[in-house]
């Protein structure tokens, strides 16, 4: 299936023949900027925060032990991540099509590059792209060394923290660039896991109005995750590629981010028929309907 460049065109061109940026845009734009400053609130006042180098550890203003603070860090740790199992196991993906910062940065890297139509343009991507790594991985090392050590530190100390900055970056901007969002499709762990974990919720993509479907193909051009949004309800499976194992269903791999419907309702903008694909609460009919031995692979 043709991804990458033509997705781009799909997600970024058809999806906003409204004019303004899709509600899905909005969101994840929201989500993204409150997930940012509430992480780089943490180490900023003294909320939580480790010194590797200093040893000024701190938990809600308070100079701690290291392991005080490690201690005070795995309890909201834990929480977050029980949290983050029950909303995967009733709601499904959300957290990979909306919350995670990774599958924002990549896509703000899809963007720009769809964007770029000169040498220009290009440019302002990369400078954009480093700036926005830079800027996440900045407060990854806030959180992890105080900045002080790059006037207080020794040579030896300068040289480490130098270097763990400088990694972070390049790692992060090139793996973007380069793999982007074949991560979330193919090899994120994480993924795997809560798509074994919500392999039937309640919400998703339906396919609720098929007679006004003019069979463009646009949603399943725009599927980050290689699928086929109209049908979700069990029936098509995916060979495992990556981490994924085999017959994983379309419905189990569906990161709801909702570009299908944004590619839809672009193609569909001057139609008055409903548009036929929705992303919500699922009838009971809609839902992922069973095991995959019940189904076929997908060719
Ligand atoms: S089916 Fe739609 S909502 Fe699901 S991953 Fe593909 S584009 Fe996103
Ligand atoms: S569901 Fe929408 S985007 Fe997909 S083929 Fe039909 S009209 Fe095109």
């Amino acid at each position: 299936m043709p991804l990458g460049k033509t997705r781009d065109k799909v997600v970024q061109g058809l999806g906003r023949a409204r004019g303004a940026l899709h509600r899905y845009t909005r969101v994840r734009i929201a989500v993204a900027v409150a997930f940012t400053l509430l992480i780089a609130a943490l180490p900023a006042f003294g909320l939580l925060r480790f010194d590797l180098w200093g040893g000024h550890h701190e938990s809600l203003g308070q100079e701690l032990g290291l392991v005080e603070t490690a201690k005070r860090f795995a309890f909201p740790f834990l929480a977050i991540n029980l949290a983050i199992l029950l909303v995967s196991r009733f709601l499904g993906r959300y957290l990979c099509g909306f919350v995670c910062p990774y599958g924002a940065v990549a896509r703000l890297g899809e963007w720009l590059r769809f964007r770029a139509k000169t040498r220009r343009d290009r440019a302002i991507g990369i400078a954009t792209l480093l700036g926005t790594c830079s800027l996440l991985s900045g407060i990854t090392f806030s959180f992890w060394l105080d900045w002080r050590v790059f006037r207080d530190g020794s040579a030896l100390a300068i040289a480490l923290a130098a270097s763990f900055l400088l990694a972070m970056v390049t790692s992060f901007y090139f793996f973007v660039q380069r793999v982007g969002l074949g991560f979330c499709r193919n090899w994120c762990p994480s993924g795997v896991y809560f798509a074994l974990l919500g392999h039937d919720t309640h919400n998703g993509i339906e396919f609720a109005h098929p007679s006004s479907c003019t069979d463009c193909g646009a949603c399943d051009t725009a599927c980050p995750m290689d699928l086929k949004p109209r049908a979700m309800s069990g029936g098509a499976y995916r060979t495992g590629e990556g981490f994924y194992p085999d017959g994983l269903s379309n419905f189990s791999l569906c990161i709801r981010c909702g570009d299908c419907v944004s590619a839809c309702e672009g193609t569909n903008a001057r139609s008055a028929e409903p548009t036929p694909l929705r992303m919500g609460f699922l009838p009971e009919g809609a839902r992922n309907s069973g095991a995959p031995e019940r189904a076929e692979a997908q060719s």
